[in-house]
């Protein structure tokens, strides 16, 4: 799926610079749930976009799906986000003026699809996700659970084959927390490939692998017995 090999990435500071990945390596196979633990500042969010195709490296090879991922265009860059990656964020990242429905079409848009079928394919999703009933509703009359579903079935609708999450359950009590996992954890039971990040040990442990990051090298990388959130206690 993905292959990341002496990845580096600075950031410019005045004269100088920060130097926030220092050689990174793993590997991600089809069908894995990844967390990317660390600290803050550990360098999580930089390499999530940098595998995002949202932020560029400075040197090392990554490659997505086969395709060498470096110095593309924005176009090309935007074609392969589309194509291959769903993303979910701590804030969600809805559009407010938009409503569910809307806002789970939206990447269908720009997929090309027909008015109709974005229709269709949003009303599977979010129904997908439980909230057909919230089809007409604004974002700002959902619940942070509930907001964070539409995020999912907006990622989801344009059927990616890698689903990126930062820190999606940092804004979330625990309850609505360990209910996002279960979902998450049911759409890699169904094979999609999922990476998030997290600096929660609980969130962490409910993925099949922890990536552990600690200024900017992989500290640690391990299988781990999966916690089955529908199981886990609040
Ligand atoms: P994490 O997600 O693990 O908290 P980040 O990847 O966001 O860490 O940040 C790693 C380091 O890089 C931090 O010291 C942060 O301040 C710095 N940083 C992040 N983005 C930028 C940027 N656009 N410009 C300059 N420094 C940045
Ligand atoms: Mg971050």
């Amino acid at each position: 799926m993905l292959k990341i090999s002496n990845l580096h990435k600075s950031y410019p500071i005045g004269d100088s610079s920060l130097h926030v990945l220092k050689g990174i390596d793993f590997e991600v196979n089809n069908g894995e749930m990844v967390a990317i633990m660390g600290s803050s500042g550990s360098g999580k969010s930089t390499l999530l976009n940098i595998i995002g195709i949202l932020d560029e490296y400075d040197s090392g090879e990554y490659t997505l799906d086969g395709v060498a991922i470096k110095d593309l265009s924005e176009k090309k860059a935007a074609v392969y986000r589309n194509k291959f990656l769903g993303f979910i964020f701590q804030s969600f990242n809805l559009i407010n003026y938009k409503n569910a429905l809307e806002n789970v079409a939206l990447p269908l848009y720009y997929q090309g699809l027909k008015r109709k079928d974005r229709q269709e394919k949003a009303k599977f999703h979010l129904e997908k996700v439980g909230l057909l009933d919230w089809a007409h509703h604004l974002p700002s009359e959902l619940s942070g659970g509930q907001k964070q579903r539409v995020a999912i079935a907006r990622a989801l609708a344009a059927n990616p084959k890698l689903l990126m999450a930062d820190e999606p359950t940092g804004a979330l009590d625990t309850t609505t927390s360990y209910e996002i996992m279960e979902f998450l954890q049911q759409l890699n039971d169904e094979g999609k490939t999922i990476l998030i990040v997290t600096h929660e040990e609980d969130i962490a442990a409910m993925c099949k692998r922890v990536i552990r990051l600690r200024d900017g090298v992989i500290m640690e990388d391990k299988i781990v017995e999966q916690v089955r959130a529908a199981t886990a206690h609040v």
